[in-house]
């Protein structure tokens, strides 16, 4: 499943890296929705969304950091893994505070959880790219949730200490417009980079004498008749090529 999602459309594109266009949207949204999240109060409705949104865009503009086949690898899981860890907060919104006793979050949310998948890819070989994902999501998704502006914390190291840890948002503000500066030099380059890279229509416009036969000689055939008997004239390759030499 994990394959099939990695060469779908939209995951094949986010494996190849952003645009710098891409770059500066997820950047803007991010910016946005933080500002929104620390405005809105601790109603699940709007700020569950919100702050999903912002855990999603924080994790996608970090993993940008990431080589080309490590990126295509993990992005998919690391992505579901930086959004789908907060499902533990269900059990306190129900009413039960099982996994909250004395924590500020869930016990989920801290380094236990991420050895537990780093130890799970290690044992199971056909799932590593997806534990390793999932561990790199989560703790892509502490990143953020350690800076959030209420001061709660993370109980990182649960069940050592049930102490929870943070540090100013500021700081994670200052990281994530270090972290899209730097996406967008590496955006940037990349696409020209690519546009330097001599494609299949360079190599045809380079050098006549590399033409791929058959398209070169097919346009050219049906001007005239002679032009379609030079096809099959032995002395052809030795003698120059196009309309007006072909014409003599
Ligand atoms: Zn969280």
């Amino acid at each position: 499943m994990l394959a099939r999602l990695r060469t779908s459309h939209p995951f094949r594109r986010l494996g190849a890296g952003l645009t710098p266009l891409q770059v500066l949207a997820c950047a803007a949204v991010l910016f946005l929705t933080d500002w929104a999240v620390q405005r809105v109060g601790a109603s699940f409705l709007p700020r569950g969304p919100l702050d999903e949104t912002a855990h999603l865009l924080t994790a996608l503009l970090l993993l940008q950091g990431l080589p080309t086949g490590w990126r295509s690898r993990f992005i998919v899981p690391a992505l579901i893994g930086s959004v789908a860890i907060d499902l533990d907060h269900i059990p306190q919104d129900l009413g039960y505070g099982f996994l909250t006793d004395g924590t500020p979050r869930p016990y989920t949310h801290s380094l236990l959880t991420i050895a537990v998948l780093l130890v799970l890819a290690v044992a199971l070989r056909r799932r590593r790219d997806l534990l390793l994902g999932l561990a790199l999501g989560l703790a892509l998704h502490f990143l953020r949730d350690l800076a959030e502006g209420n001061g709660s914390g993370v109980a990182l190291l649960w069940p050592l200490t049930d102490r929870g840890y943070s540090y100013p948002h500021a700081a994670y503000l200052g990281l994530m417009a270090c972290v899209s500066a730097a996406d967008l030099v590496l955006a940037l380059v990349s696409r020209r980079a690519r546009a330097a890279t001599p494609g299949p229509r360079a190599h045809r416009s380079g050098s006549r004498a590399t033409d791929a036969p058959p398209r070169a000689s097919t346009p050219s055939a049906p001007r005239s008749p002679r032009a379609g008997l030079t096809r099959f004239d032995p002395r052809r390759s030795t003698e120059p090529v196009g309309g007006r030499n072909t014409g003599r």
